[in-house]
Formats: C-alpha cells, structure tokens, sequence
C-alpha cells in the first residue's frame, strides 16, 4: 500500500469542551459533528501550531463550489475560517447555524 505524507494528517479522538460528546478524530474534520465546533490549534489545517487553543464556533454556513462549509470564529483572537461540513454533522444545528439562531449557550447550565 503506498501512502504518501503530503501533510500532517492526525487521527486523535477528543472530548469536545462545548458539549461534552467524544468525538472521533477521521483525521480530516476536528470539529465536533453535534455543535460543530472545534478548537483553534491549527495555523494551516491539521498542522496544531497554533497556540491559541480558544473555541472555534461556528457563526455562519456558506456554499463554496457547491460544498458546504460551516464558517468558525475563534472566541479568544477572533480568527475566522472555513470548515467544510462532514456527513456526520448534526443537520439540525447545521440549520441553526445557516439561520443565525445557533447558540452556544444552549449547552451550558
Ligand atoms: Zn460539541
Ligand atoms: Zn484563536
């Protein structure tokens, strides 16, 4: 089998600090499939220079060339980016997100 290290590719399972579910690292999406957020640990995708480490939420979807990205704003530095949808994500809060009514805040007491 030939596999080629073009980049930093991690498959490492995490506990998401939003919601609390385990998610399980494919090694391509690091979001959380159920409140769709992530940590900010990346300078470029997968590489976890970042020193941030603040919460990604997402704030907005948007189409690009037909696929969907969940667009991520980091709650520490503000840094924004897209993150491309994975079939596994939880329609309903993808919705939520698309029509500006997600928060957060449903998840803490
Ligand atoms: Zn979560
Ligand atoms: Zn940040």
């Amino acid at each position: 089998m030939l596999e080629k290290a073009q980049f930093t590719r991690k498959k490492e399972d995490f506990i998401c600090d939003v919601c609390g579910t385990t998610v399980h690292g494919d090694g391509y999406t690091n979001h959380c499939p159920n409140c769709l957020a992530s940590k900010h640990v990346d300078v470029n995708p997968g590489d976890r220079a970042a020193t941030c480490h603040g919460v990604m939420e997402p704030i907005a979807m948007e189409i690009r060339h037909g696929k969907e990205y969940i667009i991520q704003q980091c709650e520490k530095c503000g840094h924004t980016r897209p993150n491309k949808v994975a079939p596994n994500d939880n329609r309903e809060t993808l919705r939520l997100v698309a029509s500006g009514m997600w928060m957060r805040s449903r998840f803490q007491r």
